[in-house]
């Protein structure tokens, strides 16, 4: 998930201040998550163990009808789910080939919504690439993939939020959720116009 239109530039900047706390407070937490989590879960469905916050994250996703089969695909196909640094204007991503979907670890103290509705669009991919949809179809699988991806991130947002969006949305990724939900509701159309001319050239190799 990459930044569509880009917002208006803030003047501070939190993701600099304090890199190396963070990271150290990750690693923490994967520690403690090796340490917490069982080898096997005996008698549940075989799913990674996931960050408290992703299971969450996940929970919403279950309850919401544009979203609630995305967990069945990350639990059969064994999506892991993890925060990492991205590069500039990447959300977040998913590797078809490690099976992972990698959220950029600025968005590390979203609230969970916002988590789920990033998890939705990267969920979406992992979606079509198990159905063969994504590996079949070539660049236009790709920019196709990138479109449900979005709109099924706008229609959770929407069920959550409803035609107003979030209120005092203060991030990046908070505005951007708000403008892609906008813009489902209101131009669907110009919605998908603006995702295939942002993905034109990630998606054409
Ligand atoms: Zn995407």
């Amino acid at each position: 998930m990459r930044l569509l239109a880009r917002p208006l530039p803030s003047k501070t900047s939190v993701r600099g201040l304090f890199p190396g706390l963070r990271r150290v407070i990750v690693a923490l937490g994967a520690v403690m998550a090796a340490v917490l989590a069982p080898n096997a879960q005996v008698g549940a469905e075989d799913l990674p163990a996931y960050d408290p916050r992703i299971q969450t994250a996940l929970t919403l996703l279950d309850a919401s009808l544009a979203t609630n089969q995305l967990r069945g695909v990350l639990a059969s196909n064994q999506v892991d789910i993890r925060f990492q640094p991205m590069p500039p204007g990447v959300y977040a991503r998913y590797s078809v080939a490690r099976h992972v979907i990698e959220i950029d670890d600025r968005w590390i103290d979203s609230d969970d919504i916002t988590l789920a509705a990033v998890i939705s669009h990267e969920a979406t991919h992992a979606q079509d690439a198990v159905s063969g949809f994504l590996s079949s179809g070539g660049s236009s699988a790709c920019i196709d993939s990138e479109v449900r991806a979005f709109r099924t991130s706008a229609l959770f947002w929407i069920g959550q939020y409803g035609s107003t969006g979030k209120l005092n949305a203060l991030s990046e990724l908070d505005r951007q959720l708000n403008s892609i939900a906008d813009r489902q509701l209101r131009d669907p159309q110009g919605l998908e116009a603006l995702v295939r001319q942002t993905y034109s050239q990630q998606c054409n190799h």
